[in-house]
């Protein structure tokens, strides 16, 4: 008897031990200031569309996902020094970033967009940000698009949240941020006191970014974001966050 018990026990313990080590864990990071993409909510977890989106593609694909908080700027070298395995962050997919990480199909479009305070009456788009102060976040296609404006002096700050403080504050003139960013941020309290102006500049597409030399992840998680377009599942975390 004793002896059918220790062998239950062994073969209980050694399938268990086989299905935790078949728990590949997908490592993913992202700067969550960046409602309703991805922020986080008052007990510190992260929330929003691309964070539900990266979550139900890593349980299609089999993988645990674990999501951590890494500076913009910081997500592709996190990736090329395989710290994480994957950046969820808004990351429109570019031709300069496509050179240093894989990126997976697109998941959303957006495009840039001015913001103002609500009483600014000389900028009414992008045409007129020359010579003024622009506040972006670094490293974003944001900042990029803001050091282009000629005579322009720009602030790179670490968050989106600080740079749209630093203009609310007074000491920038514009913002220049994703559209469904500012779009969120109209209707917060804070955003009240803000307008934007022109139209969207150029569209930009969003990919989660990957290491290059992981073409088995990539591949798996391009098959499960597919997978989540054609059975519904993209689209009802879609609506939850933009209808
Ligand atoms: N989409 C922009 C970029 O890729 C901004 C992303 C962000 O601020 N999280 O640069």
């Amino acid at each position: 008897m004793k002896k059918i018990f220790a062998l239950i026990f062994t073969l209980v313990m050694a399938i268990s031990a086989t299905s935790f080590a078949a728990e590949k864990v997908l490592r993913v990071a992202t700067e969550p200031t960046f409602a309703p993409f991805e922020f986080t909510d008052e007990n510190g977890g992260f929330v929003g569309f691309a964070m539900e989106l990266i979550r139900a593609m890593g349980k299609e694909a089999g993988y645990k996902v674990e999501i951590q908080h890494i500076g913009f700027d910081g997500l592709i070298p996190a990736l090329q020094s395989n710290i994480i395995d994957c950046a969820a962050s808004g990351m429109t997919i570019t031709e300069a970033r496509s050179k240093v990480v894989t990126f997976s199909s697109p998941y959303y479009t957006a495009g840039l967009l001015v913001l103002v305070n609500a009483d600014n009456k000389d900028i009414k788009g992008y045409a007129d940000l020359n010579g003024k102060k622009i506040a972006c976040q670094i490293g974003t296609t944001g900042e990029n698009k803001s050091r282009q404006v000629p005579g322009a002096k720009v602030t790179a700050f670490n968050t989106n949240v600080e740079a749209c403080m630093e203009l609310v504050r007074g000491s920038a003139d514009a913002v220049i941020n994703d559209a469904p960013v500012v779009a969120f941020y109209l209707k917060t309290p804070a955003g009240k006191k803000c307008k934007a102006v022109g139209d969207v500049l150029e569209a930009e597409e969003y990919g989660f970014a990957f290491n290059k030399n992981n073409v088995k992840l990539i591949k798996d998680m391009n098959k499960a974001l597919a997978t989540l377009k054609k059975n519904g599942e993209y689209d009802k975390i879609y609506a939850k966050w933009f209808n």
